[in-house]
């Protein structure tokens, strides 16, 4: 019998008041790794109680206290990162070291929000008239949630939590129904934190979890990052319930090669980048635009990047690409490529229907390249979000910022160059809300934004550092006057 997941709310582990489960799968071996509650709309309803009534004592814990949590939170997920990382790939089928690499940015986080103590303080302007002050102090919002997607089970939630707890906030976290396992471990361990019960809340679930949380009016701000239709969806219905929302959507990453690019070196980064969690990066470079004499030499040394890339099961130590998520995903993103070459797309490198020795039910696509690819067409205007590298050659850097800044999607944009002065232009023009200048994933780091803009963010604060602080925090002003001859009377 699989092991059933239960919901972790007001400091207690309680079962699901739904009645369906779904599966939890290991991508890479197809075998059942456990049962997660598919949800109800109840557990949120009780969850969010639960986390209102220890918001007051929260609140009124000072910063300074409530962060030592934060210190030892850190510890534990450094002390049990082996571990957690193991869980991580088994659900999710990144490689090892690419789930160690999201427990630190996960960390990094939480280290960040340490500060808070001196990262909410606000600003005080004395004598705005004769004897009055003016300054404003920054309090939490009440109870915050977040509902994270299946790629990066760990480091996600650490983008809003530890900045919502720190400020104030109780919480709720909704993972991704695909990879519940890790985040429950991840609260397991939380347990030796004792923090006071209901400040952390753990609620499984799908669509109906998710809904309830949007209806709820004890939950005032959400956070939530996935695919564009359903960040779009999250923020326009949480605005109408008068939330505040901060959506993260997907993404369409190009990269612009240009001829005086060190080709060595950029091959190596994009191919990171592009195969990378097997392409599951809303970061991943999935449109590489060469400009010129770059074309040929990239596409000749992509490939063979690409054909060297060993694909496996995460666990492997010589694993350097994991399978896709799920076998609806596989074929999802084989039928793209299929629809590319009916566009016109020639079919350089073809991961299609590869087998992994042992691993017959995994859902495997080896790193697929295509060159010729229409901008006007499906392959080149939809999310793939598998191992799979389109390739557009043109004869400008204006060219190639043209094509960019057509695109729905605005998650990042990056560029290979040795000249400054078209890094500088292309940092300028291109509409992406994270630019990378020789660099293949440009992810910022815990104090910066994660930034986005177009289709790939609905909302105005972004994720991590002194957004993350804003979006959990409401301001109030006070305007202060303080007679002589009242205090003299007391
Ligand atoms: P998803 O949108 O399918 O699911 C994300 C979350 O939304 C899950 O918790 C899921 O339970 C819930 N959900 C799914 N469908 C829903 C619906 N119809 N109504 C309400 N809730 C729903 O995303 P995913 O497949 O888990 O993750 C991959 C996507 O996330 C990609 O598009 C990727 O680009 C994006 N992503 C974006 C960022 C970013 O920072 N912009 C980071 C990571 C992933």
């Amino acid at each position: 019998m699989a092991l059933k997941l239960k919901n972790y709310i007001n400091g207690e582990w309680v079962d699901s008041l739904g009645s369906g489960y779904l599966d939890v799968i290991n991508p890479a071996t197809g075998q059942l790794l456990a049962l997660v509650p598919a949800g109800s709309g109840k557990d949120v309803i009780i969850a969010a109680e639960k986390a209102h009534e220890a918001w007051p004592a929260w609140r009124n814990t000072p910063a300074l206290q409530r962060i030592q949590y934060l210190f030892k939170m850190k510890q534990i997920l450094e002390a049990k990162g082996d571990e957690i990382a193991e869980i991580c790939t088994r659900e999710c089928g990144k490689t090892l070291g690419e789930s160690k690499a999201e427990i630190t940015r996960a960390v990094e986080n939480i280290e960040v929000a340490c500060g808070i103590p001196k990262l909410m303080q606000s600003d005080f302007s004395e004598d705005i008239a004769r004897g009055i002050d003016e300054f404003y102090i920054r309090q939490p919002l009440g109870v915050g949630a977040c509902i994270s997607p299946f790629n990066f089970p760990v480091m996600i939630p650490f983008w809003f939590m530890p900045y919502a707890i720190a400020t104030g906030n109780t919480f709720i976290v909704k993972p991704s129904e695909k990879v519940p396992l890790t985040m429950a471990r991840i609260f397991e361990l939380f347990e030796g934190l004792d923090l006071p019960k209901g400040v952390l809340n753990l609620v499984h679930g799908g669509r109906e979890t998710v809904d309830a949380i949007l209806e709820n009016p004890l939950v005032p701000a959400i956070s939530f990052v996935g695919s564009s239709p359903v960040a779009k969806y999250i923020y326009q219905t949480g605005v109408k319930y008068n939330k505040r929302v901060q959506a993260q959507g997907g993404a369409k990453n190009p990269v612009v090669v240009m001829p005086d690019a060190d080709v060595e070196t950029t091959v190596r980064i994009i191919a990171d980048s592009a195969f990378g969690c097997a392409g599951q990066r809303c970061l991943a470079a999935s449109v590489v635009i060469t400009v010129g004499s770059a074309g040929e030499i990239f596409t000749e040394k992509i490939l063979e990047a690409a054909r060297s890339k060993k694909t496996g099961d995460g666990l492997s130590p010589e694993t350097e690409m994991g399978p896709v998520i799920s076998p609806e995903s596989k074929e999802r993103i084989e039928k793209l490529v299929q629809k590319g070459v009916a566009e016109g797309a020639r079919l350089l490198l073809d991961g299609r229907n590869i087998s992994v020795p042992g691993l017959e039910k995994g859902n495997f696509i080896g790193p697929t390249v295509l060159t010729n690819v229409d901008p006007d067409g499906e392959l080149y205007n939809t999310e793939i979000f598998g191992p799979v590298l389109t390739i557009i050659n043109v004869s400008s850097l204006d060219a190639a910022i043209e094509i960019i800044n057509k695109s729905r999607f605005g998650n990042s944009a990056c560029i290979f160059t040795r000249s400054g002065s078209a890094a500088r232009k292309f940092r300028h023009d291109a509409l992406a809300g994270n630019i990378g200048i020789n660099i293949g994933i440009a992810a910022p780091m815990a104090f910066f934004p994660f930034s986005g803009w177009k289709e790939s963010f609905f909302g105005d604060l972004h994720g991590q550092s002194g957004h993350a602080i804003e979006f959990y925090t409401q301001t109030k002003v006070v305007i202060e006057r303080w007679h002589d001859e009242w205090s003299r009377k007391f």
